[in-house]
């Protein structure tokens, strides 16, 4: 049997989460129906808006259903670069963090690039300097990387925005189910339900404030003509379940699991990206093994039965070396590095045999310490 160690690119699927679409699939209606079953529909939807709304502790009316995190990121920075009803009503400037996501970095490949520290937490000088120009802005920045784990200084960042009147857009899709998500100053947050444990197609734009945002997707007025689109029902059920269930979980004991590998694996002549500086999230660990490709890493353990990546694992097949860890300035050893995201039901029987496999792949391959 394989062992998952690739959460980040989709979580495994929770029982409850299961359960939860399985009830789903037998509503029937369409939510914007107006006939008995459609009632029942909409009815499942609101009360699923309302659950997101408590997760997130906003109101539901702040609750946005989208297909996942990246049309989430996208509809965030469409609306708000362009002047959108929330706070300001004036176009905007994006200012996008050098690690972030795909998602939001295509979504305005204009935006200035805001770079980050060696241990991958945002720059906060070349923040502050960005925005003392005054031109009005929206700031973009994850509250977790999804390749390296490192939480970036969120409070710091929702301080200095507010102070010079920036919008701060976050992505949020790797932290939830596993942390707090960020509050307070937060203009809007990003979801995807796969990331917690539900199943994809599903996520949300949270916005700080209930108001109008143009559509990126145009269509029925779904969504309170924020979203067009039929929503799909058993997908957003599923992934409340699982953001729900996740609360009961243990993080402490899944990084315990991810220090033990990190542990292992410095031991054999690997180095942790970031080098264990910054905080990361508790399923999250990038290991470079010098001089060895990541293509190869990954083969090697693929073969022995253990699934991890390289990186971002967005586009199939991609194959191009890290921005983020580029970024980061690892230059060549980006190129070296694989990722290990532990899934929420890991055991320590499944860590140890991974320990195995890649202790004796490090020592075979005679890789030197970076
Ligand atoms: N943002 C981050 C940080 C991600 O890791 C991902 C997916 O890997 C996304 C956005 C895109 O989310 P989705 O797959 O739900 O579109």
């Amino acid at each position: 049997m394989t062992v998952y160690l690739d959460a980040n690119a989709t979580d495994v699927l929770r029982d409850e989460a299961r359960l939860a679409m399985l009830e789903a699939l037998s509503l029937g209606g369409n939510p914007s129906s107006v006939h008995g079953p459609g009632r029942v529909a909409r009815r499942a939807l609101e009360e699923a808006r309302d659950r997101m709304g408590r997760y997130c502790g906003v109101g539901p009316e702040q609750v946005v259903f989208t297909s996942g995190g990246t049309e989430a990121n996208m509809l965030a920075i469409h609306a708000l670069t362009q002047g959108d009803g929330l706070p300001g009503g004036t176009t905007r400037r994006p200012l996008i963090g050098a690690t972030e996501h795909d998602a939001v970095r295509m979504a305005r490949p204009d935006a200035v690039i805001l770079p980050v520290l060696a241990d991958g937490t945002l720059c906060l000088d070349a923040l502050e300097k960005a925005l003392a120009d005054g031109v009005p802005a929206l700031v973009c920045c994850m509250a977790a990387n999804n390749e390296t784990g490192i939480i970036h200084p969120m409070q710091e960042i929702a301080a200095l925005c507010a102070r010079h009147g920036a919008l701060l857009h976050v992505d949020a899709v790797q932290v939830a189910g596993r942390m707090a998500l960020p509050r307070g100053s937060v203009t809007s947050l990003a979801l995807s339900g796969h990331k917690a444990g539900g199943i994809m197609g599903a996520g949300a734009l949270i916005l700080g404030a209930e108001g109008h945002i143009t559509p990126l997707i145009r269509g029925g007025g779904q969504e309170r003509g924020r979203r067009g689109g039929t929503p799909p029902l058993p997908a957003i059920l599923g992934m409340m379940a699982a953001l729900e269930a996740s609360r009961q979980q243990d993080w402490r004991e899944i990084a315990r699991l991810r220090d033990k590998v990190d542990e292992a694996a410095v031991a054999c002549g690997a180095r942790v990206t970031g080098d264990r500086k910054a905080p990361r999230l508790p399923n999250t660990t990038s290991l470079i093994l010098w001089g060895v490709p990541a293509q190869t890493q990954l083969m090697m353990l693929d073969l022995q039965g253990f699934a991890v990546s390289t990186g971002s694992a967005c586009s199939s097949g991609k194959v191009s070396a890290s921005h983020v860890l580029q970024a980061m300035g690892l230059g060549e050893a980006a190129a070296n590095a694989i990722r290990v995201s532990l899934p929420w039901n890991i055991t320590e029987e499944q860590i140890d045999r991974f320990i195995e496999a890649y202790t004796s792949m490090a020592l075979r391959l005679g890789a030197k310490a970076a």
